[in-house]
């Protein structure tokens, strides 16, 4: 099978282009090296079924090009990262509503099957615990910067259904939870690889807000392992997926996991939202999916558990 992955030199992109590689397929890659990075994919670039182009998903007719010479896309391009997302909303917005606005339209024109990624930051700050594919999306007020990330992903969703409906594209959306592995990094804001580097530099370890707040993590091996099935499977077309883990953990309780695996004599310090992000900041309390649908369809269940993701990160940080 050939496959475009937009963003295809990010975290997860990367990771999905060495499996697509291993199991056959032949892989093209779209990234701009905006969030993502040419090491991510420096090992792989030598193999005879990858293929990779700089450029930005905005630029229609390169998009084009490569839509046209695979059977699937996975569109992984976005701007993502809540720090990137509260200092650049009108690079978020644009990026995530006319990125995935392009994909699709140029999708359509010979019916590719296309893998939207959204995230679970659609379903905000429902209290609703656990969150289902069906379940409300709770939204903050508009002036709250965070919140313009949900929205443009729940308009890439509710176009990629629109398409899917109304045009018969071949659409599958996926709601990617709090995903972690070797490559992603701390520079947007995402709190394992940050509370790794922290303790392995003997810096404070930063927990935000009261560290209460719990979210469940999934190694990219897993994340993986699931949009892999959904990229096979006839079923999922038309239908949106989430993707994660169960295993809930507040972040008071990570810091103190990573201070003890990395033996570190890092003080946890407690900064407030405000001044970690912006004023009137709003994170969700604890954020955990209904996995049942996926598990229904291709049999996904996560296998790495916290302590091994752990161990796999500060691996690869202490390498790096
Ligand atoms: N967080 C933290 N310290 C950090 C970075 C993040 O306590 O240095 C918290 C953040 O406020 C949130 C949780 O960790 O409650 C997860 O943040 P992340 O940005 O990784 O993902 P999110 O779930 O917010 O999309």
């Amino acid at each position: 099978m050939k496959l475009l992955i937009t963003g295809g030199a990010g975290f997860i992109g990367s990771h999905l282009s060495e499996a697509l590689l291993e199991r056959g397929d032949e892989v093209y890659v779209l990234d701009d090296l905006s969030t993502g990075s040419i090491e991510n994919i420096d090992h792989i670039k030598g193999h005879e079924r990858f293929h990779y182009t700089i450029d930005n998903v905005l630029n229609r007719p390169s998009t084009a090009e490569h839509v046209d010479r695979v059977d699937v896309v996975v569109h992984l391009a976005a701007a993502v990262g809540v720090r990137l997302i509260v200092e650049s909303p009108v690079h978020t917005i644009e990026t995530n509503v006319h990125g995935t606005e392009t994909v699709l339209r140029v999708a359509n024109k010979k019916k590719k099957r296309v893998i939207l990624a959204s995230t679970s930051e659609v379903y905000g700050k429902s209290t609703d615990i656990p969150f289902r594919e069906d379940s409300d999306l709770v939204l903050g007020a508009t002036h709250k910067g965070r919140w313009s990330y949900a929205c443009s992903k729940a308009i890439d969703e509710f176009l990629g259904l629109a398409y899917y409906k109304e045009k018969k594209l071949p659409v599958v959306v996926v709601r990617l939870f709090n995903t972690v592995g070797p490559r992603q990094t701390g520079r947007y804001g995402m709190v394992i690889p940050n509370f790794v580097r922290q303790a392995l530099a003997g810096e404070p370890i930063t927990v935000f807000g009261d560290g209460t707040q719990s979210r469940c993590f999934t190694d990219v091996s897993d994340v993986v392992g699931g949009l892999l099935g959904l990229i096979d499977h006839p079923d999922a077309v038309g239908e949106v997926f989430n993707i994660g883990s169960q295993q809930e953990v507040s972040m008071m309780e990570l810091a103190e996991k990573v201070k003890a695996m990395t033996k570190s004599k890092s003080e946890i310090v407690l900064v407030p939202y405000e001044e970690a992000y912006e004023e009137g900041f709003e994170d969700m309390p604890r954020r955990v999916p209904d996995t049942g649908k996926i598990e229904k369809l291709i049999g996904y269940k996560p296998t790495v558990s916290l302590e091994q993701i752990l161990e796999r990160v500060i691996a690869y940080l202490s390498d790096s």
